[in-house]
């Protein structure tokens, strides 16, 4: 790393809130906070709001939200990029009075006029420097004018980007760009080379969909005599059939994902691997990405984003998640379905049902669901399969089920197996034939965790009342 000897690295998101915070951003502020937490250096956020029109208070809070979900904190407030429109006009004089700029009086009639004749001889449609080397004097008195850029014209530049390698640029192809507009409104390349420089920044780690504007921001640096910093463009993310990747691919807001009950954990993870690497690890924890983290591993070509991949990694994380941890989390959920709060014994008994439960969710809404029986209130509504299920055979079954299971002093998993079985053998029965109508009764549904678990869970009394009550209804 180029780094100068003593100097901290700072880094910076940068998000425009125009929108969500959507995936490709969601990782690129991960890559930032990561390598300035490996230098144990500075990650800063920048809200770039300059295009008032476009940029929400929604859209703010939606990307806050978002980048404290996925466990990211950022060093200093916030900067918005709109409060700093004065300095970022200072700057821009300074380098018309360095010389380094220049007043540009062409009218807007005279621009487009100068892009259609372009166009009509198919030549790339640039600035062609009119007012480049004119007298100011020829404009007229208090004409409006923008301040451009002078650029150098021959040569070119040349930038080491730390993920992509060297990439160049003739210098022709830059054109004399704006930095203030007519209106004394700083433009956007204006304003990100200013507010990089004064927040101190020293890496810029951003998608590689900004690439070509580096180059501009850097002939901007130059002109200002002003340390550069390391660049790192990120190949952007794409949907499974290659393409960038947009909505159609179920690319959605980070938000979106946590309601679908994906874990923060599992985002992160998911999200670091896409597009870096450290061998072939997979699960990585939040503390082995912040010791591993670096640009090298970042890979050249663009990654694949694979919703399914997300949603296994997901369960992974669910199930090497504490138990406890897991309940907490889902609690709300729970409540929200039930629409009452939990008690402190319920969420004992949620967080000891948990190694049985989470070995069979991929998200957090499924845990939540699967947890419902173990609260609801008797006598137990049944879904329609649980319904067809308990016909008049089923129910009598129950009978020798509940009545057997009431003697049983000890109300263990062996114990309470090991009656039921004998109640299998002895009418000839398998198992399932008994679990399928005792699971119906237990828990109102024909899906559960092995029946045996849910007659601990729910202990005697209560599974002994859920048999009684559908024996009754016979
Ligand atoms: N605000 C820009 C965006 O959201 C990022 C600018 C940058 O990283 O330089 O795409």
């Amino acid at each position: 790393m180029n780094l100068n000897n003593g100097d901290q690295v700072v880094t910076r998101f940068a998000p425009s809130p125009t929108g969500f915070l959507h995936i490709g951003g969601a990782r690129t502020a991960m890559f930032n906070w990561l390598f300035a937490r490996h230098h144990g250096g500075k990650a800063l956020l920048r809200i770039e709001d300059t295009d008032k029109a476009r940029s929400t208070q929604e859209a703010i809070d939606a990307i806050l939200d978002g980048l404290d979900w996925l466990g990211l904190d950022w060093d200093d407030d916030p900067v918005f990029q709109s409060e700093r429109a004065e300095r970022h006009a200072e700057v821009a004089h300074e380098l018309l009075a360095s010389g380094n700029a220049y007043k540009c009086f062409a009218t807007p009639e005279e621009l487009s006029e100068m892009r259609e004749q372009q166009r009509a001889e198919k030549k790339p449609m640039r600035y062609d420097g009119r007012w480049r080397d004119r007298d100011p004097a020829e404009a007229s008195d208090g004409a409006p004018y923008a301040i451009r850029l002078k650029t150098e014209q021959k040569g070119k530049v040349t930038i080491s980007d730390a993920v992509q390698g060297d990439v160049s640029v003739q210098n022709g192809e830059i054109d004399d760009f704006i930095l203030l507009r007519s209106d004394g409104t700083p433009t956007y390349m204006l304003a990100v080379v200013v507010d990089d420089h004064d927040m101190g920044v020293t890496h810029l780690i951003r998608g590689d969909d900004h690439l070509n504007n580096a180059f501009r921001q850097l002939a901007m640096i130059r002109a200002m005599g002003w340390n550069e910093p390391v660049y790192a463009h990120i190949p952007l993310i794409h949907g499974n059939d290659g393409a960038k990747l947009s909505k159609r691919h179920g690319a959605l807001g980070v938000e979106a994902y946590r309601d679908m009950g994906i874990m923060s954990d599992a985002m992160f993870n998911y999200l670091l691997r896409l597009g870096w690497g450290h061998g072939d690890d997979e699960i990585i924890s939040r503390a082995r990405a912040t010791e591993w983290f670096d640009l090298a591993g970042v890979g050249k070509s663009p990654s694949r984003f694979d919703a399914k991949k997300l949603q296994n990694l997901n369960g992974q994380y669910i199930r090497e998640a504490d138990d406890q941890a897991l309940a907490l989390l889902i609690t709300p959920l729970i409540e929200g379905e039930l629409d009452a709060k939990l008690s402190v014994k319920d969420t004992e008994l949620l967080t000891q049902a948990m190694p049985v439960l989470k070995t069979r969710a991929k998200n957090l809404l499924e845990l939540a669901q699967s947890s419902l029986f173990l609260f609801k209130k008797r006598p137990l509504g049944l879904d329609e399969r649980a319904q067809t299920l308990l016909d008049a055979n089923a129910r009598n079954l129950l009978v020798s089920i509940h009545d057997t299971l009431a003697d049983l002093g000890d109300w263990s998993l062996e114990a309470t197996e090991e009656k039921v079985k004998a109640i299998a053998e002895s009418s000839e029965l398998g198992l399932g034939k008994l679990a399928q109508p005792m699971r119906a009764a237990l828990t109102g549904s024909t899906s559960s965790p092995g029946i045996f678990d849910v007659l601990i869970l729910l202990g005697k009394q209560e599974s002994l009342d859920r048999l009684f009550d559908q024996i009754e209804k016979t």
